[in-house]
């Protein structure tokens, strides 16, 4: 692990003076770097800038005592290696100190080699703290690269498997019975089902690489949403829809590639229209304030629950309900809603109410003027 300035700095908040610039000889002796405050705010202020991985904290103070230094610093830095130091040492104390979210206790008077030992020991604990945190993470970039390579593996043959059994529909129809028609069609769905799945994999995999959504194209926002309203019309599962669109005049072109773009309104109008009722509608606006351009989707379909609303965005999340389990999803789309909203350097954001209705809204700033617009679309202008 690379080693940054920081990563021998100890803190120390002790409203007495002589506790304070002993601990900093004792400890700057063995090399440490020590800083020392006198009363929690100051410490907690300057705690925020350089973060320690260790900080040494007398729990009876005047104004915030160290329980409370606790309480706070933990919401700051979760992995903070906590030391406590206290004049009136009771097995009470030490419990309610580590019960806090403190690492140890070291009870007043302690000699100098207790405390360089309870500091070593503090800082050995946040060293393996970060392995094991660095170890997780490349895990999980294996595991991800390792799918993406099964995704691209799998998309070749499942596409031409679902090809084959089309073409067998298509040329031999008379000749298979209804009972095979059915299990035919049954496997064209899941096929449908896995390749969407690999599809949105690949995009994600895609955004996470950079090779999607670039920030230095310019993109008529309107013309996007008219393709996508037109292509979800088309839909079997959008027939008894009715989907409506309103633009705002001379709207400015967003930051982003049509691609990204495209995928962005495709699947927010894709849900609208999928978790809708029979006779819904759906409403489309684009609108513009203060160099950002607004897009609105609200439907007035089954809505989602409030206590869903938080993991909307998290991979793999969908809503179970009775209402829901028969409709197909992968739980990607809104991920790949929001990189992209992100990416093009935008926010999303989804009000809705059980039963009622769903309104998501993405936030996309204007291009700068430097940025092209592609010939097609400046020539329309
Ligand atoms: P999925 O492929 O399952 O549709 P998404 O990531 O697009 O995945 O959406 C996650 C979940 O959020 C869905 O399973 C659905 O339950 C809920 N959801 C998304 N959009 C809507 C909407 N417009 N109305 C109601 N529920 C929605």
């Amino acid at each position: 692990m690379s080693k940054s300035p920081q990563h021998n700095l100890v803190m120390v908040i002790d409203d007495d003076e002589i506790m304070r610039l002993s601990c900093e000889q004792i400890l700057k002796k063995v090399g440490y770097r020590v800083e020392t405050f006198g009363n929690g705010h100051e410490g907690i202020e300057r705690l925020k800038v350089v973060r320690p991985p260790l900080l040494v904290v007398d729990i009876k103070m005047p104004e915030l005592d160290g329980f409370e230094v606790i309480k706070i610093v933990r919401k700051i830095d979760p992995d903070l290696v906590i030391v406590v130091i206290t004049g009136y040492a009771t097995i009470e104390t030490a419990v309610d100190a580590m019960k806090a979210g403190a690492y140890d206790f070291l009870p007043k008077p302690f000699t100098p080699s207790e405390l360089r030992l309870i500091i070593d020991r503090g800082f050995e604990r946040w060293r393996l703290t970060k392995e094991a945190q660095l170890l997780r993470r490349q895990k999980e970039e294996v595991e991800r690269k390792f799918v993406t390579l099964v995704s691209h593996q799998l998309k070749g043959p499942i596409g031409a498997v679902k090809q084959y059994l089309d073409v067998l529909l298509f040329t031999c129809r008379d000749q298979l019975s209804e009972r095979a028609l059915q299990w035919i069609t049954r496997s064209q769905v899941r096929l449908g089902e896995m390749l969407t799945i690999i599809q949105d994999w690949l995009a994600l995999s895609k955004i996470d690489r950079g090779a999607l959504c670039e920030r230095n194209k310019a993109t008529d926002l309107t013309q996007i949403v008219e393709n996508i309203v037109h292509e979800q019309q088309q839909l079997p599962g959008a027939s008894s829809i009715s989907i409506s669109t309103s633009f705002a005049p001379d709207l400015p072109p967003v930051a982003g590639d049509p691609v990204s773009l495209s995928m962005l309104v495709s699947n927010l109008v894709g849900n609208a229209v999928k978790y809708n009722r029979p006779g819904g509608t759906v409403s489309i606006s684009v609108s513009c304030e203060d160099k950002w351009v607004s897009l609105a989707v609200r439907d007035t379909g089954l809505g989602i629950p409030r206590e869903s609303i938080p993991q909307l965005f998290e991979e793999f999340y969908r809503v179970k309900t009775s209402e829901t389990q028969n409709i197909p999803g992968t739980g990607l789309g809104l991920v790949i809603c929001k990189r992209i909203a992100t990416e093009l350097g935008g926010t999303i954001e989804v009000d809705s109410e059980e039963g009622s209705y769903t309104k998501f809204t993405v936030h996309l700033p204007f291009a700068q003027k430097s940025v092209q617009l592609p010939a097609s679309v400046a020539d329309s202008k």
